[in-house]
């Protein structure tokens, strides 16, 4: 039986994880389940996986989930130490799936056991990209992206030289805006950044969607991921979410990856991999789908593009810098503080800040220095929005 546990189980990832899972259960043994506030869905799923330990976040839930597992015989625990022990459980597949920076300790934890690390946590790689894939080295693990346009490009590189490629092109759908005229952006509220045209997905990234800070933290780990040069990636603008990636190749070839948007694909692919097994997704009719479209992605409408480009100009630690101030703005829009086109904004002056604090961007990545930056950055970005 294969051992595999998962973190951010009760996510929009989590549970596509769970729902492949479930349907093969004599192949899997499930470790470690982890989960936010939704304690009785985490129950839930513990219960009906027969997981070994079940693990909040947060620690003020841990008796009512203890309550939840009374006589099923899975373990419950709560809070941060309680999850990077349960990812140090030896597990041959874990799935990283828990939104934001604090996705980064659990997944290096497994990664350190020698697991193969199922990647849909972005931040991890924008954050600390090569302390992730030094440790995988390190241990003899693995990485493979979930992330479908990293799933995507994963793909069209298999059998293929890195060096023979041209440029890698990442799509995004535009999000909830992208045909709002720019005068009303300024006024657009959680509620309608929070409706995504294609993917059903968390609250979080579908917001990002909108701004496009989901697409700048994925240009960021396209590029950790593959080692490509910045100048290689381009992001465009395809209203339809089919094709997810395109790899082109010296000799002019683009390599497309085409499927619906449905999670399950690459959940799929990186639960299989290096083998390729039926999968419940659709499967696409392309003369009903007619046409595919394409557009530029805009740097005035969606001004985190160009700044993804200079955290990686930059380097060190100003991708954990971006990500961290990115969650705050975030969290104050969310609330209703600052306004939809403020976000970027803040992010952009928490990067100046702290750019201008010597030695707190150019210190190497370890995952005490990625707090740290971590920290100041949202303290930062926290003073600025308080400032509006
Ligand atoms: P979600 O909000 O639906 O779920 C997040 C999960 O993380 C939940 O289990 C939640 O309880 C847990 N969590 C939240 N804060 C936590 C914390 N501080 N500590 C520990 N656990 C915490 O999010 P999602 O849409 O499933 O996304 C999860 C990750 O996958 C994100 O990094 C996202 O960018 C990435 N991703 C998601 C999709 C998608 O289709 N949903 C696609 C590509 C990548
Ligand atoms: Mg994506």
């Amino acid at each position: 039986m294969r051992r595999i546990s998962i973190f951010g189980a009760t996510g929009s990832i989590g549970q596509s994880t769970i729902d492949l899972i479930a349907r093969d259960p004599e192949t899997y043994h499930v470790v470690a389940l982890s989960g936010g506030r939704n304690v009785a869905q985490l129950a839930e799923d513990a219960r009906k996986l027969n997981a070994e330990i079940a693990v909040t976040a947060e620690v003020a839930r841990l008796s009512e989930l203890r309550e939840r597992l009374a006589g099923s015989g899975v373990e419950a625990a709560a809070g941060e130490a309680a999850l990077i022990e349960a990812a140090r459980r030896p597990a041959d597949w874990v799935m990283s799936a828990i939104v934001g920076a604090a996705g980064l300790p659990p997944g290096l934890a497994a990664l350190e056991q020698g697991a193969t690390l199922a990647l849909a946590n972005k931040e991890s790689m924008v954050c600390a990209g090569p302390l992730v894939m030094q440790t995988a080295r390190a241990h003899g693990g693995a990485v493979l992206p979930v992330d479908s346009e990293h799933s995507a490009v994963f793909q069209a590189l298999i059998g293929e030289d890195i060096a023979a490629v041209e440029r890698v092109i990442i799509t995004a759908s535009g999000g909830a805006f992208r045909d709002w005229p720019l005068e009303k952006l300024a006024g657009a509220t959680p509620e309608e950044a929070a409706t995504h045209p294609n993917w059903d997905m968390g609250q979080r990234i579908t917001i990002d969607s909108a701004s496009m800070f989901n697409k700048a933290l994925e240009v960021i780990e396209t590029k950790e991921f593959f080692d490509i040069d910045p100048a290689l990636i381009e992001v465009l603008v395809h209203p339809e979410s089919m094709i997810h990636a395109l790899v082109g190749f010296r000799d002019g070839a683009l390599m497309a990856h085409v499927g619906p948007p449905d999670m399950r694909h690459a959940i799929g692919f990186a639960l299989h991999y290096p083998e390729r097994k039926t999968l419940p997704v659709a499967r696409l009719d392309l003369v009903k789908l007619g046409q595919f479209t394409f557009r530029n992605a805009c740097e005035t409408r969606w001004p985190a593009l160009r700044l993804a480009r200079e955290v990686m100009a930059a380097g060190g630690l100003a991708g954990a810098v971006f990500n961290a101030a990115k969650e705050r703005a975030l969290d104050a829009f969310i609330a209703r503080r600052i306004g939809f086109l403020r976000m970027a904004e803040v992010v952009e002056e928490t990067l100046n800040r702290v750019s201008a604090q010597s030695g707190l961007i150019t210190a190497g990545i370890t995952l005490d220095n990625v707090r740290a930056a971590d920290h100041f950055a949202r303290v930062t970005a926290d003073e600025i929005i308080t400032q509006d």
